[in-house]
């Protein structure tokens, strides 16, 4: 099984080699380590470096858009080959970033990720009608929304523009909304991705410890539930989806 999205370049990891292991015991084998700004882009470039199943994606997270330079990420790009640009997006629930830089941002990491022929990962919150419309404009088609959180009005929305969503812990919560499971159970077997987003939204029944890729297991437990179909059959799909996505 892939874990699609994991901050293992967060400072909560300082036992990489143990939490991978521990991810393998589950038959986690591979993990895509994203990046939310020049810092941490770096880290999951060296990472990637030192363990042979973890892949980096580069990108700047909207709420650190100000101040950086998307210059130095795109020659990290160049030099660097990852296999995704995120995570970027938007963000309105925190306002660490006023909303007309992380919109710029995004557009031009779009843009940046079609010169490179990569797909993006994208992150939305509180924010799914501003970010659809640049998605929209830009010609996004190829990458993913992750930690999809929103209805089938909005998963339709996504899927006509060609993009998978992926699914977090969230999924297992207790207060999870109708819509977001309804999502989940129709999303077509072609278009979804399983993730942890470590170290944060551990999922029922590590909830409010450190998540860490291992826990991926739970989610794609909840898929299987709610699709009606084995892990097994959850575990093939992802994989690849993620491995055609990707590149992996
Ligand atoms: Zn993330």
């Amino acid at each position: 099984m892939i874990d699609t999205h994991a901050h293992l370049n967060d400072d909560e990891f300082n036992d990489v080699k143990e939490v991978l292991s521990r991810a393998a015991e589950k038959g986690v084998s591979t993990v895509i380590v994203p990046g939310s700004d020049i810092d941490t882009s770096r880290r999951a470039v060296g990472l990637a470096g030192s363990y042979s199943n973890i892949y980096p994606a580069l990108g700047i997270h909207p709420q650190d858009a100000e101040g950086e330079n998307l210059d130095t990420l795109s020659d990290m790009i160049s030099a660097h080959k990852p296999v995704a640009i995120g995570e970027i997006g938007l963000d309105y629930f925190y306002d660490s970033c006023p909303k007309e830089i992380q919109k710029e941002a995004f557009r031009e990491q779009i843009r940046m990720a079609k010169r490179f022929d990569l797909p993006i990962i994208v992150h939305i919150r509180d924010a799914f009608d501003d970010a659809y419309a640049i998605m929209a404009e830009e010609g996004a088609e190829k990458g993913v929304v992750h930690c999809f959180s929103e209805s089938v009005v909005e998963l339709d929305k996504v899927l006509d523009l060609g993009l998978y969503v992926s699914f977090t812990g969230m999924i297992t919560f207790k207060k999870v909304s109708a819509g977001l499971l309804e999502a989940v159970a129709r999303v077509p077997s072609d278009r979804y991705m399983v993730e942890t987003d470590s170290p944060y939204l551990a999922p029922v029944p590590y909830r409010g410890r450190r998540n860490e890729p291992a826990y991926v297991t739970e989610i794609a437990r909840k898929v299987s539930d709610l699709r009606g179909i084995t892990m097994d059959e959850v575990s093939q799909e992802t994989d690849e989806n993620a491995q055609r996505l990707f590149g992996i």
